[in-house]
């Protein structure tokens, strides 16, 4: 995750920080180069004009360069401003599950990882906070991702809502919502159906499940391979259905990691979780000082 902007970067700040003393212009060359790893990385181009300019704006001046450590300052400053546009929720890992049982939303385009991601919460929900959780499939065009659920749900000790044939996503999402009551589940998790595009119907039968169960938390999950596009899927999503948070998955990829870097400032929304694997404990908690740490190596 993040490698190649980190390189691209330390590159940048190993030439500024041996410099000694620093001018206005040798931070504003330096942040132009900052600027160009931003965009390869596939950051957004509005966000690294934002963040170059703010940065600029508290690196440039008597304040920075005429200190004892000019290029340690700037690099603090672009350490600071990647916090800021990384941070959304105070606490990403907290999903919002007291008053049992809750209802968890996933939604996500077909081959994001949405039902792993599924497995690998309630997993960390089960094993981290002790936690009984319900699984329950409503990807009824698709009986074999039903029965992925199913499987991943015996490997990690997690029940599933038994399947019945010929159901629709809204009467399994309120039989799992009654299972889950009468047993004494703490959560509810729903994995929709995932299509390769958001179109109508996905769209729909989304919307019409949330109404059904209002869910406490919806969780986009998106492919963080896929750089500006998960950027706009999520807005899409957002706007139409509604979500509460992202999940970036795939992060352990070559990734350029520019959805991570663009998703906030664009959508609005906190990435809380990234998938970091295909293993069902390959998950982490999104935690911006931490990342930012990462990118700056
Ligand atoms: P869905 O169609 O959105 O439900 O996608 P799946 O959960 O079936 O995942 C599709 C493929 O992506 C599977 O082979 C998963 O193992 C893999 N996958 C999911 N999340 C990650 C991740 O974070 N990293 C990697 N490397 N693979 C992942």
């Amino acid at each position: 995750m993040f490698e190649n902007l980190s390189d691209r970067l330390s590159g940048v700040f190993d030439k500024l920080t041996k410099q000694g003393a620093l001018s206005d212009d040798d931070v504003k060359t330096a942040l132009r180069e900052v600027r160009v790893a931003l965009l390869e990385a596939d950051v957004s181009l509005p966000v690294a004009r934002d963040f170059i300019k703010a940065v600029q704006d508290k690196a440039t001046g008597q304040a920075v360069t005429k200190s004892i450590t000019p290029g340690q300052q700037v690099v603090k400053i672009v350490h600071d401003e990647l916090q800021h546009i990384l941070t959304g929720d105070e606490d990403p890992g907290a999903l919002k599950i007291d008053n049992p049982p809750a209802p968890i939303l996933m939604v996500g385009l077909q081959g994001s990882g949405k039902t792993t991601t599924t497995a690998k919460l309630a997993k960390r929900l089960k094993e981290r906070e002790g936690k009984r959780v319900l699984m329950a499939s409503l990807d009824v065009n698709r009986p074999a991702a039903m029965e992925q659920l199913q499987i991943l749900g015996g490997q990690i000790g997690v029940d599933t809502l038994p399947i019945v044939k010929g159901e629709d996503p809204v009467a399994i999402a309120k039989r799992a919502k009654t299972q889950a009551g009468l047993g004494g589940y703490d959560v509810y998790m729903l994995d929709t159906a995932g299509r390769l595009h958001i179109d109508q119907e996905l769209i729909a039968q989304a919307a019409a499940v949330r109404d059904a169960v209002s869910p406490r938390e919806t969780l986009l999950v998106v492919d963080g391979l896929t750089g500006q596009d998960a950027v706009n899927v999520a807005q899409e999503f957002d706007d139409k259905i509604g979500v509460s948070g992202v999940v970036l998955t795939r992060m352990d990829g070559d990734g350029r990691g520019g959805a991570a870097l663009s998703m906030r400032a664009i959508t609005g929304k906190p990435i809380r979780f990234v998938g970091v694997g295909e293993k069902l404990d390959a998950i982490e908690t999104f935690e911006p000082d931490r990342i930012a740490g990462r990118i700056l190596g």
